[in-house]
């Protein structure tokens, strides 16, 4: 056995599946997970010495790459002068300026400590502020594990939403719509079925948790038209795509603007941080200021303020994203080609610096179904060909990927050989 093998035994024993989240488990492809030793740039290595391209990026905050000497030098730094006051701090003031300055619908911002505490909030905000009491999602999007975001559709496009894990009650399952996304229509039909009860649409611009799928012309413009017409609340959820595929978020990216953001992941710089934020007019509705409550012991930590704040000093410099997209440009259509030269049916998407692979002869994937509908034995072939090459990719068909700062055209092309390596060994 070697050294993961042997950790991953013995923490099935006092952590449940050995992990503290599921898809670390490599459940879907099989396998050992890789216990980590250590990561920097783009590369980790596990406890057994091995060296991988990191393409989860600890589920998609290091747009930096690992170890970025900005981000460590001030959390040190900050921890110097203590890890929590639980008290007001600067810091957090400059965070709210730099996050609304970059994202201007963020006209006033609460940080959090999750993506999951960001969104459950928004949607309290949400219906706090309607008086309604319905919310309506998309399948295939995750918005974290709050009850009622742990949602599927019934049988039926517009039956009520049924639970997708046990623990939620169906009588909170049923106030949670679920329809398909990318499908304008679905959303209307929903609205005219309930066009006085619908508290909010929350929305991934662009789903990164059914592989990648960005938003087809016109759609997102259409959630902000029917939230306008029925005095709805829209939510982006931002929590992946915020400061990844562009400065400004997928908000800025196609020009729409929601009236809720949920963010995470990469205004944490790697520490566990979340936000939600938006109009004045809303927001001031949380507590202290208004009615809906909402708080948090660490929220705010001056140690995640310090990291975020370095790493978003970075990010926020102008053309930071040019080489990043140009890499994930070239990474995504060179998986394609090489899969298309050894004869396998591939189609990619990317946004900015998200990107995602689906084995499938359609030519391009829009929604849940699409994206469930593609060859996995392919994928987990290739999945554990790439990690014997030194690729480490999502565990699942089901995750984005995602390029840093420092994926440099070397890196890729380290990474596209690889592919080419794999992909000749696939069955047809
Ligand atoms: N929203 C989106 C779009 C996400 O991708 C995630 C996590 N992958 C979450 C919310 C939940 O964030 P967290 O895991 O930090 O609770």
């Amino acid at each position: 056995m070697n050294k993961s093998e042997i950790l991953f035994s013995r923490a099935q024993k006092t952590i449940p599946g050995g992990v503290n989240s599921p898809v670390r488990a490599f459940k879907a492809v099989g396998g050992t997970p890789r216990f980590i030793q250590k990561a920097d740039g783009p590369y980790m290595w596990d406890v057994d010495g091995n060296q991988y391209i990191d393409y989860i990026q600890s589920w998609g905050p290091m747009i930096l790459g690992h170890n970025n000497t900005a981000v460590r030098e001030a959390v040190v730094a900050a921890a110097e002068n203590g890890l929590s006051y639980g008290a007001p701090t600067e810091a957090e003031i400059i965070m709210a300026e730099l996050v609304s300055d970059a994202v201007p619908s963020m006209e006033m911002v609460r940080m959090v400590n999750s993506g999951t505490e960001a969104t459950m909030s928004a949607i309290r905000l949400a219906r706090g502020f309607t008086s309604k009491n319905k919310i309506l999602k998309f399948e295939g999007c995750y918005h974290g594990h709050a009850d009622s975001l742990l949602v599927k559709a019934g049988s039926g496009a517009l039956t009520l939403g049924v639970p997708s894990s046990p623990g939620v009650p169906e009588d909170f399952a049923k106030h949670t719509l679920t329809v398909e996304f990318n499908n304008l229509d679905s959303v209307q039909q929903a609205f005219e079925e309930y066009p006085d009860d619908i508290a909010c649409i929350i929305v991934e611009p662009v789903a990164g948790n059914m592989n990648c799928i960005p938003p087809v012309p016109g759609f997102l413009e259409g959630l902000r038209d029917i939230c306008d017409k029925y005095n709805s609340v829209l939510i982006f959820d931002e929590v992946m795509t915020g400061f990844r595929v562009s400065r400004g978020g997928a908000q800025a990216r196609y020009n729409v603007v929601p009236d809720l953001t949920c963010l995470g992941k990469v205004i944490g710089g790697g520490m566990p941080v979340g936000a939600f934020g938006g109009k004045r007019e809303i927001i001031t509705h949380i507590a202290p200021t208004g009615p809906v409550y909402q708080a948090g012991t660490l929220s705010g930590n001056p140690i995640a303020m310090a990291a975020g704040l370095a790493a978003l000093t970075q990010i926020t410099a102008d053309g930071f994203f040019d080489s990043i997209f140009e890499n994930t440009k070239t990474l995504a259509e060179g998986i394609r080609s090489i899969a298309h030269k050894h004869g396998i049916d591939m189609t990619i998407n990317y946004a900015g610096s998200m990107f995602g692979f689906f084995f499938t002869d359609v030519e391009k994937v829009t929604n849940y179904q699409q994206a469930i509908n593609c060859n996995t034995k392919q994928f987990n072939q290739f999945y554990h060909g790439m990690l014997e090459q030194g690729v480490y990719l999502a565990p699942a068909s089901f995750e984005a990927g995602f390029v840093s700062k420092v994926h440099t055209p070397d890196v890729i092309d380290a990474t596209l050989q690889a592919a080419d390596t794999v992909f000749a060994r696939i069955e047809k």
